[in-house]
């Protein structure tokens, strides 16, 4: 449930849980964001010109200061390339309530609308949502403030220390909230808040900020300003060293453009060009292939979808933040209808096989082979225990209605789950529109093999077999997919100790076009035993007709890497694929006899690591990280994003964000914990040590 918010006959919103006003009245607020906390902390001024500007504020809200400083921003000629708004909030109001907050800012309500549009599924965690082309990013770390900021490993420009009086929200403003918040500032962070509440000056002086007590903004005589200067030199322990191949800001405030060379032209490849690109680099994608999309990204169309477990495991947690973050991007660059839609998915998880899954391992022990065919536990219990997670949860994935499923003409007590946020995306048009971002030039035809440090610079030439310099560039991000080990193998300066445990996995679909007039009962498609998609539009240019379509897959063929398939491999496939939409839609699937029959088949390779999650991060090293960077004579090591396996339009997007933050050194899209999860350095099983598929 969101929080429960009282409104004022002024129009205030008042929380009953703390006894105190959310604002000053309608009058004073903007005044108050934009003069107590914006002007408090020195900006737009302190933002002009910079890469980036980060600030933490401390209670969102309803996110007025947020949409104060976004406002300012906007307005300001000179602002940072991007903004990095993290706010911390243990009790999220409703979209609702943003919205009905809004209307007594005329100028604010368009803004809000966009944030309403983001605001739901906040489930305890970090959450990323998007706005202005990913320039502006919000991250909200839903949870108590201090539990949160100590998770956290971020450095920030700007402090905004905001919360309901320090009498009723003492957690807020206690000697360890703030010694969390000092942990996120830098030397020379500026902070502001509009309390002078004794304790809280002692308590900040504590903790190294220099304090001092200004005229105030009404209706408050005085403010408060600090900037981080302790005595001593703040040693922060890291939780773990996500920082240590961070490009310096001093590189990227270089006279020329810092490089950068993406090999591989797939959707993990796209996403982290246009990131890069987003933060000022150059950028030249490789592809062997004439064109982008050329390999697993050419599926005609795919599913992008949560997924659920009853321990809310690193595979579903990370896999809803990549459904956040598809969502947004696609909305952004694709037209719905036409090259994705939200349409909702429904999932008949209870009906997969192990070998369906690619996170199998992970979840599926004997003992619970009677919770999966029941879905019983396929949800966390207290998701629907805890009023104060169904809501939240419910925004991702609830049990299926039975109006849903006697759709499908499936029985009214299928243990089915519906995930709301979701639907089915070609990747090709999301790749070809990241690729359209400035400063990102696509080269096709290159083939990558050999790539070598250049004496004079600080910069890589990537060449082809002959020697020819394809790009020459200070970063290389390898998104090969299966091809990744053999690009990182091609940088001998820069070996790694062992190639990624990286494993091919071959796919193969049926897909067709409707004939004249037909069209699908239902849109929505349909995850558990396979995946159907039953409308998606074929593009004029495709393999087939262009029209409305179908498409139904996927074979898992590990290790299987030669294309195309034999045609005997391609009939089997076929036959799989239409045992499984039989399976999956014993009833809907009947009117799909005759064109199965003769669909076409599309194969693919994908990419998967051994323990089934993305590789994120800079190529591994031996011992100790941080000497990395001098063994390579100050060339930057080859960074990674990789092993999308059969999720990479709900993963790649995320997991480009994380690369590009964790090379920037910014706050993260997701927990520590779980870019720990996703890391190159992470321990992976050797290949030969793979657990055995039951
Ligand atoms: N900054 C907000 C804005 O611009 O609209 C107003 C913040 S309001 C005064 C304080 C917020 O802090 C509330 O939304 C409340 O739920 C949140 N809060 C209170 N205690 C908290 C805690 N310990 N951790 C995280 N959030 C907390």
């Amino acid at each position: 449930m969101s929080e429960i918010v009282q409104w004022m006959e002024d129009g205030t919103p008042y929380s009953p849980r703390f006894g105190d006003r959310y604002r000053s009245e309608a009058a004073h607020a903007v005044q108050q964001a934009e003069q107590v906390f914006l002007a408090g902390v020195g900006l737009p001024a302190a933002w002009a010109g910079q890469p980036q500007w980060r600030i933490l504020e401390t209670g969102f809200g309803f996110g007025l200061n947020f949409l104060a400083t976004w406002l300012a921003w906007r307005g300001d000629a000179a602002r940072s390339q991007l903004l990095h708004f993290v706010s911390t909030e243990a009790f999220p109001v409703s979209a609702g309530d943003l919205l009905r907050h809004a209307e007594q800012f005329p100028h604010l309500q368009a803004m809000a609308r966009e944030l309403a549009a983001q605001w739901r599924g906040l489930l305890p965690g970090v959450h990323r949502l998007r706005f202005d082309g990913g320039r502006v990013l919000l991250t909200l770390l839903v949870g108590d403030t201090q539990a949160m900021l100590r998770q956290q490993d971020m450095a920030v420009d700007s402090i905004y220390l905001d919360g309901f009086s320090p009498a009723r929200n003492p957690q807020m403003w206690s000697l360890h909230t703030l010694k969390a918040v000092a942990r996120c500032a830098r030397r020379g962070t500026r902070l502001a808040t509009w309390t002078i509440a004794a304790q809280v000056r002692k308590d900040l002086a504590q903790c190294g900020f220099e304090v001092n007590k200004v005229p105030g903004v009404p209706p408050k005589r005085d403010n408060l300003h600090a900037t981080f200067n302790p005595a001593w030199e703040p040693r922060k322990t890291p939780l773990w060293a996500l920082g240590t191949h961070a490009v310096k800001a001093t590189d990227l405030a270089a006279p020329l453009l810092p490089t950068a060379v993406v090999i591989g032209a797939g959707i993990a490849g796209a996403a982290c060009a246009h990131q890069l690109a987003l933060r000022g680099w150059q950028v030249t994608v490789l592809d062997a292939a004439p064109h982008p999309a050329a390999g697993a990204s050419a599926l005609p169309a795919g599913i992008f979808a949560p997924h659920t477990s009853s321990d809310d495991s690193v595979l579903s947690r990370i896999t809803r933040a990549g459904v956040r973050t598809t969502w947004q991007w696609a909305r952004q660059l694709l037209q719905a209808g036409e090259d994705w839609a939200p349409t909702g998915v429904l999932e008949r998880r209870h009906l997969a096989t192990p070998r369906d899954e690619t996170a199998a391992h992970a979840e599926i022990a004997p003992d619970h082979a009677a919770s999966r065919r029941t879905g019983a536990h396929e949800r966390p219990a207290a998701w629907s225990t805890d009023p104060a997670l169904a809501q939240a949860a419910a925004a991702w994935s609830t049990h299926a209605s039975a109006d849903v499923l006697a759709a499908q003409g499936l029985p009214t007590d299928d243990a089915a789950l519906w995930h709301t946020h979701a639907g089915w995306l070609r990747p090709a048009a999301l790749v070809q529109a990241l690729l359209q971002a400035p400063g990102i030039r696509f080269v096709g035809r290159a083939q990558v093999a050999q790539i070598k440090a250049s004496p004079d610079a600080a910069t890589w030439s990537v060449q082809d077999a002959t020697g020819a310099e394809l790009a020459r560039a200070h970063l290389v991000v390898v998104c090969a997919g299966p091809h990744s080990n053999a690009v990182l193998a091609a940088m001998p300066e820069a070996s790694a100790p062992q190639p990624l445990p990286l494993q091919s996995i071959c796919g193969q679909v049926s897909w067709a076009t409707y004939g004249n007039g037909e069209q699908p009962a239902r849109h929505h498609p349909v995850n558990g035993h396979g995946s159907w998609v039953p409308f998606f539009k074929a593009p004029a240019g495709a393999a087939g007709a262009a029209g409305p379509a179908w498409v139904m897959g996927s074979s898992f063929e590990r290790d299987v890497t030669e294309l195309p398939p034999s045609p005997a491999d391609a009939a089997r496939a076929h036959g799989d694929n239409w045992a499984k939409l039989q399976t999956l839609l014993p009833a809907a699937s009947q009117v799909y006899t005759a064109s199965f029959a003769t669909a076409r088949t599309w194969a693919q390779v994908r990419c998967a690591s051994v323990d089934r999650l993305p590789v994120v991060g800079p190529r591994p090293v031996d011992g100790d990280a941080s000497d990395s960077n001098n063994s390579l004579n100050g060339h930057m090591p080859p960074w990674v994003c990789t092993a999308m396996g059969s999720r990479g339009l709900s993963w790649a997007l995320l997991c480009a964000e994380l690369l590009a933050a964790r090379l920037h050194d910014e706050p993260l899209p997701v927990t520590n914990g779980l870019a720990k999860a996703l890391s190159t350095d992470r321990t992976l099983p050797a290949r030969s040590e793979r657990p055995a598929q039951p």
